[in-house]
């Protein structure tokens, strides 16, 4: 018995091998009894108010036992046990979330919709009575039996369980692998270490959702504006990102809580623990995971769309965040019988609250810059509820948007939000619209960085044209400049220029190459004391300064490149790597092609008018020119060639063909000049022919030309013509 014991409040079992005398031995019994007394009434208490919903203990006196545990554990080490209620807070993972592959996939539902202002004639319940329909015929019965229950807007969690242990948390991610993020898990205090009871099997999988209940993401959000920190967007945001904390303690710090709606056993996919879902999830609830309370069981369409409003009606009023509702066939064997379509189950359906619409006020239309340069026109709206949450941004998408709805400042439009979706502007309420009110245009200057917005034709989105300098552009432009086909920074991966940024010591581009091995060391001092991990620094001494060794080494290194992988590097909108390519062929030399106008842009190859545009934009804005400068300046360089194809010169565009003989030059000599002026020599004659110039005893090319109408000219105007261009 007393092994026993020992084996299961964790205690080594060494103690008991060591020839202890009977006093010393009972000292030992009394304070292991005085842990798992502390330890049974913490989890009961989490129980109580977790999954009974019915809180045994006040706040403070919960606080006093845990405090109590931790004392005893502390000073007497070997009580120490993993699944003690003092150890919820464990190590964060050594290096990211590792992958889980889930034994039994995680699939999703199919959806159906209630239309709240359905056409004349249109059922708004259809989808559901089809779903009915469907599992009536299949099953070969009248009104079958459902369980019924909320759809939590949280994050579906898979929990594993040996012996009775939770020994893995694990997302849902793609339905077939999820994320371990165990050590986050056992931070939810809703969540059971440990089952209660017995009658378990060896292995078993939970599956449910975690969620941010709505009074601890109220309570969250006023601690945070208060102490100057972070709110969180929405309780759904708040659950799933506070899992995917790597610190375990920022997890711990967040209001979360947990509903089971599903069991496996993984070692047997098919086995079942009762007949039906509904009593299945009541044995889970006996072992301590919670349950929703608002689930339950109904017969037929008129049972699950009465659930439905009910629901509905209360959704306010309940503890936590729902988007709808759940419908299961509750008998497994039926369930088997229907099986599965495209990866959804035939058996279960979830339905969701129709989206939701409100009227309000714009009070401004302002432009986001994205982090490509993108101008997204938004609407800054007086602030109004939708579906639960306070909507006071609705994105407008963009210019056409814009002028399709008409919408002004001073509008009354009507907004929707549907899910977790970014809530838009539907329609404008033309009869509530204020005298003198102006359309909407979109401005000419970024808001950020003050470049010029352009738009070329053919193209929805308005672009800031300051891509190496715009700030809301900031962290896309260095991670493609330094990327490997571009200036190919080894090492500078997003999360130093995360901090770069972040720290303030990098401004534009070219303020990479003023960094020191000092100032990579402070940032990584600084970001390693806002993210509250042991610095490395401290730890491993000398060897852990080769990082930033090696990154200073590779910018110095950076700096000589070639006039192609610059052009990539800059991030022109269209510009891939082979028009780099192409272009600084053609060009040979940055300058020219800086100074090359789109017409001369769309003489090169595979270059189109919007492409040509994009590029003479870029160097039309006078903060990108200063910003290569600076680059130039701070040592960037490479090799100039002259260009491959002639420069446009002024008979650019023109055709000429020579017949006959000349006196003054050869046929040679003229061809030569001719193309150095940037005009195309071309052997007969055609329509596109230009003018033709006839020397002596020209033949049958100067009739030619005389038969399409082409001007034809002597040899005294062609030499006047070269005089005249210099050549
Ligand atoms: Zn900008």
């Amino acid at each position: 018995m007393a092994d026993n014991s020992a084996l299961n409040s964790g205690v080594d079992c060494r103690e008991h091998l060591r020839p202890t005398g009977p006093t010393m031995s009972a000292h030992v019994d009394a304070i292991q009894q005085q842990a798992a007394a502390l330890r049974a009434a913490i989890d009961d208490a989490n129980y109580r108010y977790y999954v009974l919903d019915d809180p045994s203990l006040p706040d403070a006196e919960y606080d006093r036992l845990m405090r109590e545990l931790e004392a005893l554990e502390a000073a007497h080490p070997e009580l120490a046990s993993a699944d003690s209620p003092t150890r919820r807070v464990g190590a964060r993972p050594a290096s990211g979330f590792a992958e889980v592959r889930h034994v039994i996939p995680m699939l999703s539902l199919a959806n159906a919709f209630s239309d709240a202002h359905p056409p004349a004639g249109v059922d708004p319940d259809h989808e559901v009575r089809d779903f009915v329909r469907r599992v009536e015929q299949a099953l070969g019965i009248v009104d079958p039996e459902f369980s019924v229950e909320p759809k939590f807007d949280g994050l579906a969690m898979s929990l594993r369980y040996e012996h009775g242990v939770l020994v893995q948390g694990a997302t849902r991610g793609d339905g077939t692998t999820g994320e371990d993020v165990t050590a986050n898990v056992r931070t939810v205090k809703a969540i059971p270490l440990k089952l209660r009871g017995a009658g378990w099997p060896d292995a078993l999988e939970v599956r449910g959702e975690v969620y941010m209940p709505k009074a601890g993401f109220r309570a969250y959000n006023e601690r945070m504006l208060r102490e100057g920190g972070k709110p969180l967007a929405n309780p759904r945001n708040g659950a799933a990102g506070s899992l995917r904390q790597l610190d375990p303690r920022v997890t711990a710090s967040r209001p979360l809580a947990f509903y089971a709606y599903g069991v496996y056993r993984p070692e047997d996919p098919d086995a079942v623990l009762a007949h039906r879902y509904t009593a299945a999830m009541a044995i889970v609830r006996g072992w301590g995971l919670p349950v929703c309370p608002q689930s339950g069981a109904v017969r037929g369409v008129e049972g699950l769309l009465g659930y439905f409003r009910d629901i509905g009606a209360r959704r306010d009023q309940l503890p936590y965040g729902i988007d709808g509702v759940v419908y299961k066939v509750d008998r497994y064997d039926q369930q088997r019988q229907l099986g599965f379509v495209a990866r959804a189950p035939r058996w279960a359906l979830a339905h969701k609250f129709p989206a939701e619409e409100q009227s309000t006020r714009v009070e401004a239309i302002d432009i986001q810059i994205g982090r490509t340069g993108a101008a997204t026109p938004v609407a800054r709206l007086q602030p109004v509820g939708v579906a639960g949450v306070t909507v006071t941004n609705a994105t407008l998408h963009n210019a056409d948007q814009v002028a399709r709805l008409d919408v002004r400042v001073g509008d009354s439009v009507i907004v929707r939000r549907a899910g977790d979706v970014i809530p838009e502007v539907v329609r404008v309420i033309l009869e509530r619209r204020p005298a003198h009110t102006r359309p909407w245009k979109m401005p000419a200057h970024c808001p950020v960085c003050g470049s010029a917005i352009v738009r070329e034709d053919g193209e929805a989105a308005a672009r800031c044209s300051g891509g190496l300098v715009c700030a809301a552009q900031r962290r896309e432009a260095i991670r493609h400049f330094a990327s490997r086909r571009a200036l190919d920074i080894d090492g500078l991966g997003e999360r130093y220029i995360e901090d770069l940024i972040a720290f303030d010591y990098v401004h534009s581009i070219a303020d990479l190459y003023t960094l020191t091995l000092g100032d990579f060391l402070a940032m990584k001092r600084r970001a390693e004391e806002r993210d509250g991990v042991i610095p490395e620094t401290v730890k491993a001494g000398k060897i852990a300064t080769k990082w930033a060794d090696n990154l200073v080494a590779a910018i110095e290194a950076s700096k000589a490149t070639t006039l192609e992988r610059f052009l990539f590097a800059l991030g022109i909108p269209e510009v891939g790597e082979a028009t780099a390519k192409t272009l600084a062929r053609h060009f040979g030399s940055l300058d020219a092609l800086a100074h090359a106008s789109e017409a001369e842009l769309t003489e090169v190859d595979d270059v189109g008018p919007i492409m040509a545009a994009h590029i003479a934009a870029f160097f039309a804005e006078r903060r990108n020119r200063e910003a290569i400068a600076a680059l130039r300046k701070a040592g960037v360089h490479w090799q100039e060639t002259a260009p491959q194809r002639k420069v446009a010169g002024p008979l650019a565009g023109q055709t000429v063909v020579l017949t006959g003989s000349l006196s003054k030059l050869t046929r040679d000599e003229a061809k030569d000049k001719l193309e150095s002026l940037g005009a195309k020599v071309a052997g007969s004659v055609s329509k596109k022919t230009s003018f033709v110039v006839a020397g002596e005893a020209a033949g049958s090319k100067l009739d030619k030309a005389r038969a399409l109408g082409i001007e034809i000219r002597g040899e005294a105007q062609l030499l006047e013509l070269l005089k005249a261009h210099g050549a």
